[in-house]
């Protein structure tokens, strides 16, 4: 049995996992951001304390793991975390002289891939991706069995490749991050951008544009899909522009990594095969070395326990030595 915990900016999660990835038992805390570090750590300890209270005697703890919205370095030092406002917080070295356990930490978007790993999509994969369209675009990636990790913890930070010049400045600071083309919400600032300049000739066939260009307000990424699988003219182009850059995105992770799989999570994902078929077929011309076979492009299982079970199973990704 081991322990998840999914540490977010608004709630701390956490959960028994048992060797088959089923949450046994689970318990959500608020974070408490507000009240400084110490309590953000005297919260995480009590979510862990909670859970080893409840389970079975007889069951061994093997390891914690924590999944952090942030920057992780391979000693579980918490580089940078702009949501809890953490600056070099050790905290598996913390976690572990306050509960006695070995405590692997790891990015969230990483853990979310170790989840997948596990027993989602990436399951008995050497080299995958998984990539997390939501409103913004996150990922991580196994490689060799391994989780991925670096000096600095920055090595998986998918949505921040440049992908194009779309003149969007991301978070990050540069121009044209994949996350400025495909994630939620710059799929629903580009419907708007599309139905404000729509041509006359796409206005009088789209039905997208009439019942939505007085409530640009209320467009959704799930309005969008429902239109393009419609087959709306203006709302299938901003998807299909969308499935250009991921596209993009993919072919320049198949350069580098050469992954057997590229799993799709996030949010946007509920479009399903409609999502997976558009993206395939932009693939085909973005790919190197066409003679090799294509990486399988699938969509992501596990939602939302993703991040207490992939937390919860860190260590066996994690290189030993
Ligand atoms: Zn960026």
């Amino acid at each position: 049995m081991r322990i998840g915990i999914d540490l977010g900016g608004t709630n701390i999660s956490g959960g028994i996992v048992n060797i088959d990835g089923k949450i046994l038992t689970s318990y959500s805390i608020p974070t408490e951001v507000d009240k400084g570090s110490n309590k953000i750590i005297e919260n995480i300890v009590s979510v862990i304390r909670h859970l080893i209270a409840k389970k079975n005697s007889n069951q061994e703890l093997h390891s914690i793991g924590i999944g952090v919205p942030g920057i992780v370095d391979k000693k579980g030092v918490v580089l940078e975390c702009v949501n809890l406002n953490w600056r070099n917080v050790p905290l598996k070295k913390i976690i572990e002289e306050e509960t006695g356990y070995n405590t692997y930490l790891a990015n969230d978007a990483t853990v979310a891939a170790l989840a997948e790993a596990s027993f989602g999509s990436l399951m008995d994969i050497d080299t995958g991706v998984l990539i997390t369209l939501g409103t913004g675009v996150g990922g991580g990636y196994i490689i060799n069995g391994k989780m991925m990790t670096s000096p600095n913890g920055l090595a998986s930070e998918i949505g921040h490749m440049v992908v194009g010049n779309n003149n969007v400045r991301c978070n990050c600071g540069r121009i044209g991050c994949l996350e400025t083309y495909t994630s939620s919400t710059a799929l629903i600032r580009n419907a708007k951008i599309e139905i404000i300049n729509a041509p006359h000739e796409l206005i009088a066939v789209s039905k997208f544009h009439r019942d939505y260009y007085k409530n640009l307000n209320e467009i959704t990424g799930k309005i969008i899909f429902q239109y393009a699988k419609d087959n709306d003219p203006i709302a299938y182009k901003v998807v299909d522009d969308l499935a250009k850059y991921l596209a993009i995105g993919i072919g320049n992770l198949i350069a580098l990594i050469d992954p057997q799989v590229i799993s799709i999570g996030g949010g946007l994902s509920k479009a399903g095969d409609f999502l997976i078929s558009v993206l395939s077929k932009k693939l085909e011309s973005e790919r190197i070395f066409k003679s090799l076979s294509p990486p399988l492009i699938k969509l992501a299982k596990l939602h939302n326990d993703a991040g207490i079970i992939g937390a919860a199973f860190i260590d066996k990704y994690v290189e030993k030595n």
